[in-house]
């Protein structure tokens, strides 16, 4: 719904807006910061298990524990089944970094497979051909606030009897099958990364489990492996959550579905402007499978033609914010050239790496800077498309 002031077209509509989304609960995140700062408790307490308690409630799952980050949530998950030197995990290319440096830094490999082109996830159907004898775990990332088809990687876990972890990073509230992210594995790992779904004001990341040992080797790995207190029986790390970051997410987790609605809402409006649009030949747009429920982190096209980057800096000159998630596929990241995974290998990584961009969808996203994110993408588009013709 469009109010008076909405109707007045923005001449800029930022990719992301921070500030926008906070806003609203400023007081109330102010007078719980004091509380806090006057009480001296900096690092876990009641803050932290309220938010654990919420999330856990929220994901399903009977466990959530909080640590300092989404990419410790992936390392630390790892480290709970003992995987390192010798060991390969199944992570697909098209993704945020953490998800295959968490398995490199452990020593263990990371074997990159191929996404399947609609959903960006990863394709079940080629996960069958990469197992080996050291094969140990998965990680299905819901890339974009959609989860991975988990049914068929679950069936495929079961049967070479590996271990699943849902790479959450995108997609709380997410649900595949009428079961929310991280409900669907051993171990779920969320991000609390400001421009998640679910954002604090600094890092902050959790891990959920179903299985008690579990939960407890994921508390004790974030705390040096430490209980009682000097008693270390794991190697573990300091990844804890600090009470800032827990008191603000505790607050925010009472809007998560809201601001779930709100990205939905929105990218109902992208779909059918864009897909009624004239220019709709040069766009593949994205789209909610089956059974899915998306919370949509991203929504991220396809431009065809070559024209993406060309897309995107027109669009940055009129003043409307893009990002292109993600350029370069991990398989190919200068790191990871140890591998051996060449150029070629993973064809639909690669494609959507040349085309995908990620248009603004955050919650607080108004119908008119909206509206002009996709006037100016068809203009430019039209003009492009010309020359591209010509
Ligand atoms: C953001 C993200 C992470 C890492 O989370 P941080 O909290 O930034 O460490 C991991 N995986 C994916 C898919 C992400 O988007």
């Amino acid at each position: 719904m469009q109010s008076g002031k909405d109707s007045v077209a923005p001449s800029n509509v930022p990719l992301l807006d921070v500030g926008r989304g906070n806003a609203p609960i400023r007081e109330r995140f102010l007078q719980r910061i004091a509380e806090i700062y006057d009480q001296g408790c900096f690092i876990g307490g009641p803050d932290c298990k309220e938010l654990e308690r919420l999330v856990a409630e929220a994901c399903g799952v009977e466990y959530a524990i909080g640590c300092a980050s989404g990419s410790d949530a992936l390392l630390l998950a790892l480290m709970a089944f003992d995987i390192g030197h010798g060991d390969e995990v199944i992570v697909p290319s098209f993704t945020f970094f953490a998800t295959a440096s968490a398995v490199a830094r452990l020593g263990a490999r990371p074997v990159f497979v191929d996404i399947d082109p609609v959903s960006f996830n990863i394709n079940p159907e080629l996960i069958h051909k990469h197992i080996t004898p050291r094969t140990r775990a998965i990680i299905p990332v819901h890339l974009f606030g959609q989860c991975a088809d988990m049914n068929a990687i679950n069936e495929i876990a079961q049967r070479y009897g590996l271990v699943v972890i849902e790479d959450a990073a995108q997609a709380i509230g997410a649900q595949h099958a009428a079961q929310p992210a991280c409900s669907m594995s051993d171990v779920g790992c969320l991000s609390f990364y400001p421009t998640k779904n679910l954002g604090g004001c600094g890092d902050g990341g959790m891990v959920t489990a179903r299985d008690a040992d579990v939960a407890d080797r994921l508390r004790k790995l974030a705390n040096h492996g430490m209980h009682p207190r000097y008693h270390h029986s794991l190697i573990g790390i300091n990844s804890r959550l600090d009470t800032f970051q827990a008191a603000m997410l505790a607050i925010k987790m009472e809007f998560v579905e809201q601001y779930a609605d709100a990205r939905r809402a929105n990218a109902a409006r992208y779909q059918s402007r864009l897909g009624a649009s004239k220019m709709a030949e040069w766009l593949e747009l994205p789209s909610e499978s089956e059974g899915n429920h998306h919370v949509w982190n991203q929504f991220t096209i396809r431009v065809k033609g070559g024209l993406r980057d060309r897309v995107r800096e027109d669009m940055r000159q009129a003043g409307v914010g893009s990002e292109v998630y993600y350029p370069i596929p991990l398989h190919l990241q200068e790191c990871f050239q140890y591998l051996g995974v060449r150029h070629g290998s993973l064809p639909q990584t690669e494609k959507a790496a040349a085309e995908v961009l990620s248009l603004p969808i955050f919650p607080e996203l108004t119908a008119a800077e909206l509206d002009r994110a996709i006037d100016v993408l068809e203009s430019t588009l039209a003009r492009m498309s010309q020359t591209a013709a010509a």
